[in-house]
């Protein structure tokens, strides 16, 4: 039913882009609107009094048809002209009703009332040209009203007829109004939900690493703080875990930079399923250095894990002919944790814990790598002793 009518105002709108659709669409359906919301007053002329109201009832026989003109006009792609065509056809039968009739009738209000709306036909109209042209709205208001009194003009209503078309008139007028309020409600949700979604998106991808679906190197530091302050409130254990890729330059050299691509998403897939707590944060720290965090986690559950990690890794079996005929890509890992608090933490970040973990992790290359190395947290010696 609904696709039936927008087929009415569909007219010129395929293959526009979503903004320039709405101002064609509702150019449509003023138009129409414009033409239908003139039938009954022309039909009360006809059947009231046609030969006293015979010049109005032509006139307006004319705009209706300059209404309609804005579909084909649209059609054509016109789209200027179609919204001009618009606001001038308001405009005129705004006055040239008046003239016939009077403001008695609150024609006027209610043309007024259109013409307000058709200026947001316009592509953004600055605040000046917005101003001006609100302006000569207003000064025709206020000519139609003082102009055209019921003993100047030619066909005047009778009364109880102006008091009826009245009420029609500021019927019209607060309806109009409402629906075209009701469309830009309705536009601004539509926009707001959408740019919702892509600002959740683009968050998205701003903390997530390209190549293996991990958090990047943003998304740390904000954990490590974040934890790192949940560890002084509530001193729970914190545990940092380091790993990089053995020998991993002679594996590109050997294999080509797109197989060391795809060896880096294998190793950090097999992290992953490594990994079990929810709170746990994964992260592709750089080249094929990666980083997990784990709060609240003690010495012997980060060892655990650094162990697994390093044997599941080994257990991937991704060849590595570059170290000999039976070499398999593996791991190093550096391991630190904190469990108590001692004086001076508060001094200290989660990055002085990375840091520990990742000179662990240089210990396990020199130690021959594939390897996990605990190093426990301490204070960071100061400078120059
Ligand atoms: P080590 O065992 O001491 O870690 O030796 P290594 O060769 O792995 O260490 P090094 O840090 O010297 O080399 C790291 C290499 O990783 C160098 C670089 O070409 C490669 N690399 C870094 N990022 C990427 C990446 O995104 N894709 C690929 N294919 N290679 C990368
Ligand atoms: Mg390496
Ligand atoms: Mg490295």
């Amino acid at each position: 039913m609904l696709e039936t009518i927008k087929k009415f105002w569909s007219p010129g709108i395929a293959g526009n882009p979503h903004g320039v659709c709405r101002r064609i669409a509702l150019s449509n359906q003023l138009g129409i609107f414009g033409t239908v919301a003139t039938i009954p007053y022309q039909l009360f002329y006809y059947f009231y009094d046609f030969a006293g109201y015979r010049g109005v009832f032509l006139a307006n026989l004319m705009f209706m048809a300059g209404y309609l003109s804005v579909l084909p006009l649209n059609y054509k792609r016109w789209y200027n002209t179609a919204s001009t065509a618009l606001l001038i056809n308001g405009c005129c039968q705004l006055f040239v009703v008046t003239c016939f009739i009077g403001t008695g009738a609150g024609v006027n209000l209610f043309y007024f009332s259109l013409a307000a709306i058709l200026a947001f036909l316009y592509k953004r109209p600055g605040i000046r040209v917005y101003t001006a042209i609100m302006a000569s709205f207003g000064v025709l208001y206020l000519i139609t009203h003082f102009l055209f009194t019921a003993d100047t003009v030619i066909s005047p209503m009778p009364s109880p007829w102006i008091d009826v078309m009245y009420g029609f008139s500021v019927a019209g007028a607060l309806t109009l109004s409402g629906v075209v309020l009701y469309i830009f409600r309705q536009q601004i949700d539509h926009a707001e939900g959408e740019l919702m979604l892509s600002n959740r998106y683009l968050e998205a991808l701003s903390n997530t690493d390209p190549l293996t679906g991990l958090a990047n190197r943003r998304m740390l530091d904000a954990a490590l703080e974040r934890e790192w302050s949940r560890l002084v409130r509530h001193q729970e254990a914190l545990s940092v875990l380091m790993f990089d890729v053995d020998h991993f330059k002679h594996f590109n050299d050997r294999y080509g930079h797109a197989e060391g691509d795809r060896c880096l998403q294998r190793v950090a897939l097999a992290a992953r399923k490594v990994i079990s707590r929810s709170s746990d944060l994964l992260v592709r720290y750089g080249g094929e250095e990666f980083v997990i965090v784990l709060p609240d986690t003690d010495e012997a559950g980060a060892k655990h894990l650094g162990d697994q990690l390093r044997a599941a890794i080994e257990r991937l079996k991704v060849p590595h002919e570059a170290l000999g005929k039976e070499a398999f890509v593996t791991i190093s890992v550096g391991v630190s944790s904190i469990e108590y608090m001692m004086p001076g933490i508060h001094a200290c970040s989660g990055m002085t814990l990375l840091k520990r973990a990742d000179e662990a992790m240089y210990q396990a290359k020199l130690n021959g790598r594939n390897q996990m190395v605990y190093h426990p947290f301490h204070m960071p010696q100061p400078q120059g002793h």
